[in-house]
């Protein structure tokens, strides 16, 4: 019971295929009390059944692009918990258009949409729940590895990603002061809602499995395992970092090949 006595907010879960579902999960099972947040109406009915499962007393409407339903939320948050202890961001959106072709046709309105929802959303969501957490709490967002090198099709979404990985250094030492740490957890692919968007999404998925040291593609419960880590007190000395948790993918220099 590694969570036992703690409340956190996840942010980003569409249905039970979502990585965050996986997060809230690992949590639940190890005694956390979750917040969840839904992104739209459509989505809310998936949102609620989540709830249901988990335990979860309270859903709250947020699209992150709405700064009134982010304010309404830090408030409800101290009306109905007081304080909390983790955060999870879990988010991410790039035009379809932009997520299939090639990166030099990347429009600047695809851009702009990219880094609004899924970079500035974090600073923004940081920013606004930050009172309301305890101090030595934990902060966590989903990042890739195409913010790192060339993924086909990933393009926007891959300069995103570096711009989130490099939010969470800077905003490491701004939470710093109240020992508050923030991460980032690079999974590997895997098949969501969010990547169905993504252009031959399921050769990506093929040649991760074949070419990763474990053989294998991470399931969203092994990102809830690590993701439960990284927001509990088991690593109270981390913060500002990438950790992978993507079958060891990250680490090949070229495929493997059969003798
Ligand atoms: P998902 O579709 O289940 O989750 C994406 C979430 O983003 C959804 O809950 C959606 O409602 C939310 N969202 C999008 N626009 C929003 C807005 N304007 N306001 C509020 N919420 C909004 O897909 P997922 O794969 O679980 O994605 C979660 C995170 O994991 C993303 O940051 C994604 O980039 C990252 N990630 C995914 C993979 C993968 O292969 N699936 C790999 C590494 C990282």
């Amino acid at each position: 019971m590694i969570m036992k006595g703690k409340k956190g907010l996840i942010v980003g879960v569409a249905n039970n295929r979502s990585i965050a579902y996986g997060i809230a999960k690992a949590c639940k099972n190890q005694g956390a009390e979750l917040i969840l947040t839904y992104q739209n109406d459509k989505l809310k009915p998936r949102v609620e059944k989540v709830a249901k499962e988990l335990d979860v007393k309270n859903i709250y409407p947020l699209d992150v692009s709405k700064p009134e339903e982010l304010n309404a939320l830090k408030e409800a948050i101290e009306r109905d918990y007081g304080k909390i202890d983790f955060l999870v961001h879990s988010v991410a959106f790039a035009p379809r258009e932009a997520l299939d072709g090639k990166f030099i046709d990347t429009s600047k309105d695809a851009f702009n949409i990219a880094m609004e929802i899924s970079v500035y959303s974090l600073i923004d969501l940081v920013r606004a729940i930050e009172p309301v957490m305890n101090d030595g709490g934990s902060v966590l967002t989903l990042t890739y590895l195409g913010s790192q090198r060339y993924i086909p099709h990933y393009n926007v979404m891959g300069v995103a990603k570096a711009a989130l990985e490099a939010s969470v250094r800077y905003l490491a030492v701004d939470l710093g002061e109240r020992k508050i740490r923030i991460n980032a957890l690079s999974a590997g692919p895997i098949k969501t809602l969010a990547a169905s968007g993504i252009g031959d999404f399921s050769e990506i998925l093929k040649y991760n499995e074949k070419n990763s040291p474990l053989r294998k593609n991470v399931s969203i419960e092994e990102v809830g395992n690590s993701a439960m880590y990284l927001l509990s007190d088991l690593s109270s000395g981390v913060t500002g970092e990438v950790h992978f948790v993507d079958a060891g993918y990250n680490i090949m220099g070229m495929p493997l090949y059969e003798k």
